[in-house]
C-alpha cells in the first residue's frame, strides 16, 4: 500500500480495552465469567435511565438535539455552571479528543503523569503534538515534576484525580497551588470520570477552579462509571466557555446519540442509585482488602473503585490464568508496572469469586 502517514499517527500504540466476556466465554470455552477489568458498575444502569432510554426509542427515526439542550440545562442546574461552560461527548474519550483537536499542533508539547489513562497519550499523538512523561513518585501524581516539565511550548497539562490506574488522589492543598504556578497558557486537563468514588473532603474539585480568570482549567466528567452507562457512551467537560466554543467547531454535530442524552438526564437526578453504588463499592473495597491481607497478598488502596494488587510475578501470566478461571482482570505490563494486576470492586459474589481464583492461581 503506497499510503503517505504522518509519523506520529505511526507513534501511536492502539488502546487495549479491557477483555469483552462474550470473547472470554468464546474463546476459553467458559461460561458463567465475570468481568473486573473496566471499572465499570457491577449493578447495571439506573433503572431511571433504562426507562427513559425505552421512552426515546419511537423517535430514533429523528437526529438527536445536537446541542443537548434539556440535558445541559439539567446539568447545568446540577452543576450550579452555565449552560455555555458544558460540553457533552461520545464518552469523555471523545472530550479528550476534541480538547487535543482544538488546542494543540504540530511542535506544542503536553505533559502526562505516567502511568495514567492511556488515551491522553494517544490523543496528543493524533494532533502530532509531543507527549512529555513525568514519572509517578510511589504511586502518586507528581506535581512538582510536572510543573519541572513546563516549558515555552507546553500547551496542556494532564491531570487524572483519582488516578487510573493507581487510584491515588490529590488534595485541594496540594492542587492549588500546583495550578498557581502553571503558566496563564497552559490548559489543564482534570479528568475526574471517578470522582464520586472518593470519601475523603480533603480531595480538590475540579469545578471549583473552572471559573478563575486566570487559567484555563477544564474537567472531565463521565456517566461510565458510577452512573453505570459505559455501553451508552456519554461524558462531559465543564469548562471556560472560551474553550467550549472551540471544542464545538471542532465536535460532529450530532455525536451524542438521543437515547444517551434522555438516559444522561434521568440519571443526573437518580440519587438513590448514586448512593447505593458508592455503598456497594466502599463495602466491596473493605472485604477484598481484607480477605487479600488475610493471604498476606499486597494491595494498594485506592479512592476510587479500582485498585491494583502485586501479584509479585508477571502479570501478564496471572492475567491468563485467571481468565481460565472465568475472571477478567487488568494486567499491568502495559502500565509500566509488570508484577501487578488492576482490579475494579464487583458484586459481593463476584468479590468473592475473585478472591477464590486469585487464591487457587497464586
Ligand atoms: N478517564 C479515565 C481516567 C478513565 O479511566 C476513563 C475510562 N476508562 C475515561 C476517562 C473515559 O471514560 P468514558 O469515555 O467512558 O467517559
Amino acid at each position: 500500500m503506497n499510503v503517505k502517514v504522518p509519523d506520529y499517527i505511526l507513534s501511536i500504540k492502539p488502546y487495549e480495552p479491557g477483555k469483552p466476556l462474550e470473547e472470554l466465554e468464546r474463546e476459553y470455552g467458559v461460561t458463567d465469567s465475570i468481568k473486573l477489568a473496566s471499572n465499570e458498575n457491577p449493578l447495571g444502569p439506573s433503572p431511571k435511565a433504562l426507562a427513559a432510554m425505552a421512552k426515546v426509542m419511537p423517535t430514533l427515526h429523528r437526529y438527536p438535539d445536537g446541542g443537548a439542550f434539556e440535558l445541559t440545562r439539567a446539568l447545568a442546574q446540577h452543576l450550579n455552571v452555565s449552560t455555555k461552560q458544558i460540553v457533552f461527548g461520545n464518552g469523555s474519550d471523545e472530550i479528550i479528543g476534541m480538547l487535543t483537536r482544538a488546542l494543540l499542533a504540530p511542535g506544542d508539547e503536553a505533559v502526562l503523569p505516567q502511568p495514567s489513562f492511556l488515551m491522553y497519550d494517544i490523543m496528543v499523538r493524533c494532533s502530532g503534538a509531543t507527549p512529555v512523561y513525568i514519572p509517578l513518585k510511589g504511586l502518586a501524581i507528581d506535581l512538582d515534576g510536572v510543573l519541572a516539565a513546563v516549558t515555552p511550548k507546553t500547551r496542556m497539562v494532564f491531570i487524572n484525580n483519582p488516578n487510573n490506574p493507581t487510584g491515588t488522589m490529590i488534595t485541594k492543598s496540594d492542587m492549588e497551588p500546583f495550578l498557581a504556578k502553571l503558566p496563564s497558557n497552559v490548559t489543564v486537563v482534570l479528568d475526574e470520570a471517578y470522582i464520586e468514588f472518593v470519601q475523603d473532603d480533603a480531595c480538590a474539585i475540579g469545578t471549583d477552579y473552572v471559573t478563575n480568570e486566570r487559567l484555563p482549567v477544564v474537567v472531565l466528567r463521565t456517566f461510565s462509571k458510577a452512573y453505570g452507562l459505559a455501553g451508552l457512551r456519554i461524558g462531559y467537560g465543564i469548562m471556560p466557555a472560551e474553550i467550549s466554543s472551540l471544542l464545538n467547531r471542532v465536535r460532529q454535530p450530532f455525536n451524542v446519540s438521543s437515547i444517551a442524552q434522555a438516559a444522561a438526564r434521568e440519571a443526573i437526578g437518580d440519587t438513590a442509585f448514586l448512593e447505593q453504588t458508592k455503598a456497594l463499592i466502599h463495602e466491596g473495597l473493605l472485604y477484598l482488602y481484607d480477605e487479600l491481607q488475610k493471604r498476606n497478598i499486597t494491595c494498594f488502596p485506592t479512592h476510587s473503585n479500582f485498585f491494583l494488587i502485586d501479584v509479585k510475578q508477571d502479570a501478564s501470566v496471572i492475567f491468563e490464568k485467571m481468565l481460565r478461571q472465568g475472571v477478567i482482570v487488568r494486567a499491568m505490563n502495559s502500565y509500566g508496572f509488570p508484577h501487578y494486576i488492576r482490579i475494579n470492586v464487583g458484586l459481593p459474589t463476584e468479590n468473592r469469586r475473585f478472591i477464590d481464583a486469585l487464591e487457587k492461581v497464586l
